[in-house]
């Protein structure tokens, strides 16, 4: 039987990189398509840098070319921001805007036609809890990360007719450095601890599994119940 096909970007490192194995470890065809690609054992590795369309459509020409298919795409490429509002370049809002928001629409522009033709698929955004709440000089990646919110419910209506759907993810902090934490880093969350790329990975794949065909339009925080929190000092 044909495997199913899952396009991961940013799929060399971090939440990307976890997602890539927990695809693989569930029988599908794994492309990793990332900006600095690196060898991933058992999945297609694609150099793509997901803020430049042609780069975009090259590669799901190039993963339609060799599966025939594509069923499932997670927009996992990512920057962050940094820099005071007041004075960080104006470069720093295109270029975070351009990866983390962009980036994910030109995916789902190149991508969506393929899963159409083949029946029907599942689209994953990554966002973050940081589209719904904010430390100070956050602009950019915010900005971008509550337009990929917008984006899921318009991509879910819009794509929902071809079969596709269309959820997003809002991770909270998830240590992708395998370090150790202070007790009160883990029991500021209510879960206990800090999140790993794996908590991700699972996530990715229940909204993928078209067991779950009703669900799509919609965001899971996965944060270890840090957003619904409340503080008061
Ligand atoms: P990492 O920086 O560890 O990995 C991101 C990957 O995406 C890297 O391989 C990176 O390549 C690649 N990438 C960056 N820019 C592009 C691009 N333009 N085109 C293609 N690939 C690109 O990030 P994380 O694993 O921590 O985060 C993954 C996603 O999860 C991001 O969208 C992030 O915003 C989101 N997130 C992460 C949280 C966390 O706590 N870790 C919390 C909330 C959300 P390179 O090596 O060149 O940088």
């Amino acid at each position: 039987m044909t495997k199913p096909v899952a396009i991961v970007t940013g799929g060399c490192r971090g939440i990307g990189l976890a997602t890539v194995k927990a695809f693989l470890a569930s029988g599908y065809e794994v492309v990793a398509a990332d900006a600095a690609p690196a060898a991933v054992e058992g999945a297609l590795v694609q150099a793509c840098d997901v803020a430049d369309f042609a780069q975009v459509e090259a590669m799901a020409a190039q993963v339609t070319a060799r599966f025939g298919r594509i069923d499932v795409l997670i927009n996992n490429a990512g920057i962050g921001s940094s820099g005071s509002f007041y004075t960080a370049p104006l470069e720093n809002w295109h270029r975070v805007i351009g990866v983390n928001l962009t980036g994910a629409f030109h995916c789902a522009r190149a991508c969506a036609p393929v899963m159409k033709a083949g029946g029907g698929g599942a689209i994953v955004n990554i966002s973050s809890t940081r589209a719904l709440m904010s430390e100070p000089d956050t602009e950019p990646y915010a900005a971008s990360k509550g337009g990929l919110l917008a984006l899921t419910h318009a991509l879910a209506v819009t794509l929902g007719p071809d079969s596709i759907r269309v959820n997003a993810i809002c991770p909270g902090w998830i240590d992708t450095t395998g370090g150790t934490w202070s007790e009160a880093d883990r029991k500021q969350h209510p879960a206990g601890r800090v999140g790993v790329p794996e908590d991700i990975a699972r996530a990715c794949l229940f909204l993928a599994d078209p067991a779950n065909s009703f669900i799509t339009g919609q965001h899971l925080a996965v944060d270890g119940g840090m957003t619904v929190k409340m503080i008061y000092v």
